[in-house]
């Protein structure tokens, strides 16, 4: 803990008046009455783990959105998961007198404040992941594993996805499903799904997850299975961490593949590119009787000339074809990018995996002469964002989470909107308003890959979409972002297209009902039997607004 305060008696009350002062005017935030809340938390045995100095303070009170600030009143850095249990506990009975809050924080890569805990605890999951001394990944692929189909590996909720990739690739093995970037925690990408272009194929991360160990809102252990207290175990997938928090995950592998051909294709026709995803993502469904060419990994992406942080100049695409990219994107204002990717490995050297994709361009409408392909390791591709991250951030000198600004907007909708949503939305709101921004996501999924018994949403076609408005911005452009992201919003209501926030923001609990639809009321009566006293993630408003 080195320099930093840690809770005294004595001298705790002092300290945080001043620092309550000290944040109040430095984030124009209103002064919180923890005075109160921190002398009970001294005389739990964990009081040495909380920390109220200011640089833990600062760290759990900010996100990757940059936009929201909480002030929590200490911060536990838990040695082991009976600290986080204790906490809970605490919290939850009667010694508390009044239960306050507790949100766990991966990586706090959240962009409106969901790991924030104002008045309440923040647990640092690092803090669990540093004390694991790097033995937070055991791997099993014994032969009665392998017998059975399931090689798996245990890990930590805290992990991050980048070390249990690094972890299984030792033994020949990674998980089946991904999100783009690897810096996420285990716990905060199952609270909410864990999306990419493995999705269409192998399902989000929720449905490639054979057992957890939570804590719930009561502070009881519990180890839980589709076959053993199923109720934890479908409600804290996709829960937002609701129910307890995910301290152990048993995750699904599969033999890693050596490398990967990562293909990018332009279109600029809406329907050809959107029917190219949709054709593709069949053909790994089961509907194609005939044999075509099945791809691992498919996403799409939209190209404008939309100032610096147009994301495909300094990324994929070779500089010496920026020129003729751009004319192009000149010309149609939006440029449609598919992006899939065919892994291979040795044993698939009897055949071109070359060939095969030549088969595979012949069956796809992009426009003539833009395709662009790289070859690159399994690990090169899965850690893709980070690499081109670090190379960015390099080139404008700057660190890449600085005082940028996230207002991201992550939408699920229904296939049968896509067109008028192309129309009404990406060519009438974000290409016409020509604000700068980041990078705007646009692929379909199966939702046969999702289970319905967990508390994750989708919407209620065969086939949705998600669209993700990946904006950074200054503080100059937030408003303009923001409002922009309201009316994409009011767009779909108007035009009856029912979609469902990913990563969601609500306000209000009719909001709230909205987003759960028909599964609010089981969604609620899980937080009446897991977390009674409504202590878990109040950062994301569901249960704690107004
Ligand atoms: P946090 O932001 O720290 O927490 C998120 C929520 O989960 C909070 O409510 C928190 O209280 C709760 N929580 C955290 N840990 C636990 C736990 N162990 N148990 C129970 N609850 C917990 N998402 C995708 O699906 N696909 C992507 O490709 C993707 N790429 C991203 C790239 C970047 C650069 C960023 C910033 C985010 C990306 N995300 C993506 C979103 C990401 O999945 C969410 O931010 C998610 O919350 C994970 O982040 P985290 O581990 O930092 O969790």
């Amino acid at each position: 803990m080195g320099e930093s305060l840690r809770i005294r008696t004595y001298i705790l009350p002092l300290i945080f008046i001043h620092l309550s002062h000290l944040m109040s005017s430095a984030f124009g935030i209103p002064k919180s009455s923890t005075t109160f809340l921190l002398p009970k938390l001294q005389n739990l045995h964990l009081a040495d783990r909380l920390r109220d100095d200011p640089s833990a303070i600062e760290l759990a009170l900010s996100d990757y959105g940059n936009i929201v600030k909480e002030i929590p009143a200490a911060v536990l850095y838990p040695a082991s998961i009976n600290d986080i249990a204790s906490l809970i506990k605490f919290a939850a009975s009667n010694n508390a007198s009044v239960p306050f809050n507790i949100a766990a924080r991966g990586q706090g890569h959240s962009v409106r404040g969901q790991a924030m805990a104002r008045n309440g605890v923040v647990v640092n999951m690092n803090s669990l992941r540093n004390n694991r001394n790097g033995n937070g990944v055991k791997v099993v692929s014994s032969a009665a594993a392998s017998s059975m189909g399931r090689w798996y590996a245990d890990v930590g909720g805290e992990q991050l996805w980048e070390d249990v990739l690094n972890a299984t690739l030792e033994h020949g093995l990674a998980p089946v499903s991904w999100t783009d970037y690897l810096h996420l925690t285990v716990g905060g990408t199952l609270s909410n799904a864990g999306i990419s272009g493995q999705t269409f194929r192998y399902g989000p991360q929720i449905s490639n997850v054979y057992e957890m160990d939570v804590i719930t809102g009561k502070g009881d252990f519990v180890t839980c299975s589709p076959i053993k207290n199923t109720d934890v175990f479908y409600a804290v997938l996709g829960g937002l961490g609701q129910f307890g928090i995910i301290v152990g995950a048993r995750i699904a592998l599969q033999s890693a593949p050596k490398r990967v051909k990562w293909v990018r294709m332009l279109y600029n026709d809406f329907s050809a590119f959107a029917g190219d995803q949709e054709y593709l993502i069949s053909i790994n469904n089961g509907r194609d009787e005939q044999k075509h060419i099945e791809v691992d990994y498919l996403e799409g992406l939209l190209l404008m000339n939309h100032g610096p942080l147009d994301h495909w100049r300094t990324s994929f695409f070779p500089s010496k074809d920026h020129f003729r990219i751009s004319s192009l994107i000149t010309k149609y204002g939006i440029i449609y990018c598919l992006e899939i990717a065919k892994y291979y490995d040795d044993s698939t050297l009897n055949y071109s995996v070359d060939e095969e994709l030549q088969v595979l361009f012949q069956m796809l409408s992009f426009v003539p002469g833009y395709t662009f392909e790289k070859d690159v390791s399994y690990a090169e591709f899965l850690t893709r964002v980070q690499i081109d991250q670090e190379q960015r951030v390099q080139s404008e000198g700057r660190q890449w989470d600085d005082v940028t600004l996230h207002p991201w907007l992550n939408l699920f909708l229904p296939k049968s909107h896509i067109s008028e949503f192309n129309s009404g939305v990406l060519k009438d709101i974000v290409l016409k308003r020509n604000i700068t921004t980041g990078l705007v996501l646009v692929y379909p999924m199966n939702r046969n890959k999702w289970d319905d018994r967990m508390s994750a949403v989708t919407p209620d076609e065969d086939v949705f979409y998600t669209v993700g408005f990946l904006h950074s911005s200054g503080f100059d452009s937030l408003e303009m972002l923001d409002v922009q992201n309201k009316d994409i919003l009011q767009f779909c209501y108007n035009a009856g297209i029912k979609v469902k926030q990913y990563l969601p923001n609500h306000k209000t609990k009719t909001e709230w009902k909205n987003h759960f639809g028909i599964k609010w009321e089981t969604f609620r009566e899980r937080k009446a039997q897991f977390d009674p006293q409504m202590i878990l993630s109040p950062g994301q408003r569901i249960f704690n607004n107004n």
